[in-house]
């Protein structure tokens, strides 16, 4: 990295946030961190990373501020309040939100992050956790030409394929277009392997037929050891955290007038998982709802 490369600012070091964050450092940029459980930043302030004090405090030092929180809940507390993020923003600092928090929530921070006089990019990621530690994620992004191109290097360092959609909030509208589909094929991957175990056929030879055919996505790959080893396979994307997405998603169709019918189906068996105390389990647990165990 040359000297003027820009100090980047990394909030929130959950599954998704760590291996970014790690990916920015390897990256060669300057790099402090930020998290609510102070015990997540030991492991990158160890690889080299700043363990900053407050939100406030990282935001004091850094250029670009990459934040990778749950919920719109969160990403309101990280930016508000005497330790927050806006408190301490640099002018003209871009403030990069990579969690998923719809498109209304976004625009309501890109304003917050104007008044105090820096630049918004909404940015979520579709990929997951193993994705993520690759550096290989894509964005969807929303904001200011001019933002999306001074934050382009850091972008870089933790994804392979950057899509600009428009203004603030449209990255992240579309983010939830794309959870949509993820949802529904999570739903229709678990309904299909049921069906076959019920039929007599053995989990692990159903899933090779799912994983060589027409309908064998990237998805059906990658959530293959969470399919079929359930208990062994650590969580990549909780119950809780898709169905946060899918009431967010029936809810800006709900005004723009589209019936999002599988999605409220996938939502309904992801509600029964919530129920059965699945909530922070993978979301690919639905199967088990099936199964009724
Ligand atoms: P996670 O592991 O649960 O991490 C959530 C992060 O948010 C943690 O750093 C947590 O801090 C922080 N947080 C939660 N509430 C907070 C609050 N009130 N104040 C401050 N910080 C708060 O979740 P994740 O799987 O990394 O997902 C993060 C985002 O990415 C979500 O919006 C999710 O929908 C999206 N996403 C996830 C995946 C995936 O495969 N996991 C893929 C694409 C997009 P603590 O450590 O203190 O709890």
């Amino acid at each position: 990295m040359t000297p003027a490369s820009p100090a980047v600012g990394f909030v929130g070091l959950g599954r998704m946030g760590t291996p970014m964050a790690r990916c920015v450092l390897q990256a060669g940029f300057s790099l402090r961190v930020w998290n609510r459980s102070p015990g997540k930043a030991e492991a990158l302030a160890s690889a080299g990373a700043i363990a900053a004090l407050s939100p406030r405090e990282l935001a004091e030092n850094a250029d670009v501020v990459v934040t990778m929180l749950a919920d719109s809940d969160a990403l309101d507390a990280v930016l508000t309040g005497a330790d927050g993020l806006l408190a301490g923003l640099r002018a003209g600092a871009v403030v990069v939100d990579t969690s998923t928090i719809g498109p209304k929530a976004a625009r309501r921070a890109a304003a917050a992050v104007t008044e105090a006089g820096g630049h918004w990019i909404d940015a979520p990621v579709s990929g997951s956790t193993a994705i993520a530690e690759k550096g290989e994620l894509t964005l969807m992004l929303g904001g200011e030409t001019s933002a999306v191109e001074r934050a382009e290097p850091v972008l870089a360092a933790f994804s392979a394929k950057r899509f600009h959609l428009g203004e603030a909030g449209a990255g992240a509208a579309m983010k939830l277009a794309v959870n949509a589909v993820v949802a529904i094929l999570n739903e229709a991957v678990a309904e299909s392997l049921v069906l076959a175990e019920r039929s007599g056929i053995d989990r692990e030879a159903a899933y090779d037929v799912l994983a060589a055919g027409a309908v064998a996505a990237p998805y059906v790959h990658y959530k293959r050891d969470a399919f079929l080893h359930p208990e062994e396979t650590p969580c990549a994307f909780t119950v809780g955290l898709m169905r946060k997405d899918l009431e967010l998603a029936l809810e800006i169709a709900g005004e723009l007038g589209v019936d999002l019918a599988a999605v409220r189906a996938a939502d309904g068996i992801l509600e029964r998982a919530e129920v059965q105390g699945l909530e922070g389990e993978d979301f690919s647990r639905v199967a088990q709802v099936l199964r009724g165990g």
